[in-house]
């Protein structure tokens, strides 16, 4: 085999592999394994967010009302903790028992 079809092979397999490679790299970052890599929210993460909602005395919060059955709550993912849809919590976890002042009824 010649020199240049042996670098054509090499380019060609290493070209293939790059491609095959973007899918998968793009997986990683949205499977559920590295959004459970986001830090826990913290008190006063942002809109007034507590991470126990009958901790709050601010006046929009009524009994009842948290981050498990907010329209924003994207489900838990691990140990009471999981996404919220809202952006200014979209880098962190929030608790199911939060509560922030963008709070917003399921259903
Ligand atoms: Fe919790 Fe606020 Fe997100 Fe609703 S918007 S899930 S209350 S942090």
């Amino acid at each position: 085999m010649s020199d240049i079809n042996k670098s054509r092979r090499v380019f060609l397999r290493t070209a293939a592999l790059g491609v095959a490679a973007v899918p998968l790299a793009r997986f990683a970052t949205h499977s559920p394994a590295a959004q459970a890599a986001k830090p826990k929210a913290e008190d006063g993460h942002a809109l007034n967010y507590v991470n126990d909602a009958s901790t709050t005395d601010h006046a929009r919060h009524k009994e009842g009302n948290k981050c498990s059955n907010c329209v924003f709550w994207a489900g838990e993912e691990s140990g009471g903790w999981g996404s919220c849809r809202h952006p200014q919590f979209a880098d962190v976890l929030v608790n199911q028992n939060g509560w922030c002042n963008s709070y917003a009824p399921a259903g």
